[in-house]
């Protein structure tokens, strides 16, 4: 038998009748206790959690490891998505191994220090040197702990036909699906409690041909594996599909067969009202990006009306190009506030924040094992102090407090029964050497590309 662990009389706990804390075992919580009971069974260990908030462990449902290479990168500031592209993909072209594994292991190691027990990384770069990216992704999230969900990214469509990427970063289609059949077949567990999951991710349809636009959905259902891209960031990206396709965004991908419970869409900020309707009829998951759509200027997405239509609504820090942070909970704080300019003070609550920085991720990424505090449910948690720093002094409510006054760093986080971040430390690696090596990368690649 494993050992258990009851983590104790939280300060607040995002969960119903669980005043009590949660007892963990075999990588599961098995149980919810009540206020001022004890466990039923007993329990091997116990955390003290008084001085805590405890949520469900942080889902980040969109990213781009690598691009923590071009922080503050002078060539991409003060550029809308098109041109920022455009400026960014010749710099990424020259990516090499070590810098794909330096920058996993920064990006997962600050999403883990923000809460953040779940990620979903979308790689588009197999440069004939990056063949291997996906494989030193899933090496980086076992080492440090993390769940992960790796979406197989892929361009075939360049400048040379009239897209935006260059030659160098385009590969031959049939090349793409072999390998990421392949990768499906190595790494991608189907079942409950997974640690790495393998998504098929053309990258956007203004990079992908139609053909393999088509041919990965098709790849997708034969493995009962999720299915993502990139929809609606930006009207330029309409303006492209009506002249290319003759077709709105949404309308092209349900031509292609692609709208379904198992499709999660990046941003899906530019959806009129036929679109939302269409997308929340097929189940479809929109991960909010706030921080990325407010820096490339690229508009707000519809959250609260795509939740009434049916979509589950996560959130992405997305490329930390474009961000410039991974951090889960800032980006919780900055939906909050993003989403109440459009729909007003009374329209969201920091509630719907957390709901969309757990279950509306889980459930974007086909989950229903992860996301929430309930029995049965995987062991993932995130515990703050609010007694550490200036920002909490003076809080009524611990909850309302972790979104209103700002939380940025957990002082535990737990993967799957596991911790993987104590004391505001990670457990599995020295946060030091990970980021002189990312630092290093990081020079190296901005040398190459200059
Ligand atoms: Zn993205």
């Amino acid at each position: 038998m494993t050992t258990s662990l009851w983590i104790r009389d939280p300060l607040a706990i995002l969960a119903e009748d669980a005043e009590g804390g949660v007892v963990v075992q075999g990588g599961r919580i098995v149980e919810l206790v009540r206020a001022g009971r004890q466990p039923i069974r007993p329990v091997d260990g116990v955390f003290d959690a008084s001085g805590h908030v405890v949520l469900p462990g942080l889902v980040n449902a969109h990213h781009h490891f690598f691009q923590t290479l071009t922080r503050a990168f002078p060539p991409a500031l003060n550029k809308a998505l098109f041109p920022w592209l455009r400026t960014m993909l010749p710099v990424w072209q020259h990516l090499e191994p070590g810098m794909v594994s330096a920058a996993a292991r920064l990006a997962m190691a600050e999403l883990l220090l923000s809460g953040c027990t779940t990620a979903a990384d979308h790689h588009y770069l197999f440069t004939p040197a990056l063949q291997d990216a996906v494989d030193l992704e899933v090496e980086a999230a076992r080492s440090l702990g993390l769940r992960v969900t790796l979406c197989r990214g892929s361009i075939d469509h360049s400048e040379a036909d009239g897209g935006l990427a260059p030659v160098a970063v385009t590969e031959r289609r049939g090349h793409i699906l072999e390998h990421t059949q392949a990768l499906l077949e190595r790494y991608n567990e189907p079942g409950d409690g997974a640690m790495v999951r393998i998504a098929v991710a053309p990258c956007t349809p203004f990079e992908a041909s139609t053909a393999l636009m088509r041919d990965s959905a098709a790849l997708a259902r034969r493995y009962e594996a999720p299915l993502h891209t990139h929809l609606a960031e930006t009207e330029q990206e309409t303006q492209y599909c009506l002249e290319c396709f003759g077709q709105r965004p949404v309308e092209y991908l349900e031509e292609l067969g692609w709208l379904g419970p198992d499709l999660w869409l990046a941003h899906g900020v530019h959806l009129d009202d036929t679109e939302v309707r269409r997308l929340g009829a097929r189940g479809v998951g929109v991960c909010h990006c706030p921080s990325s759509n407010a820096v490339l200027g690229s508009g707000l997405c519809r959250v609260p009306e795509l939740e009434r239509a049916g979509c589950p609504v996560g959130l992405g820090v997305d490329g930390s190009s474009s961000n410039d942070a991974s951090n889960l909970a800032q980006e919780a704080r900055q939906a909050f506030l993003t989403q109440r300019l459009a729909y007003g003070a009374e329209g969201v609550d920091h509630l719907d924040a957390l709901r969309w920085a757990t279950e509306g991720g889980a459930r974007c990424l086909g989950r229903r094992d992860i996301g929430r505090i309930a029995e049965g449910l995987c062991a993932d948690l995130a515990l703050f102090r609010l007694d550490t720093e200036p920002r909490f002094s003076g809080h009524a409510d611990p909850i309302a407090a972790l979104v209103l006054c700002g939380a940025h760093r957990a002082d535990r986080v737990m993967v799957n029964g596991q911790w993987a971040v104590a004391d505001g430390q990670l457990v599995n690696a020295d946060l030091g050497e990970i980021m002189s090596a990312h630092a290093r990368a990081a020079r190296r690649l901005q040398a190459l590309a200059l």
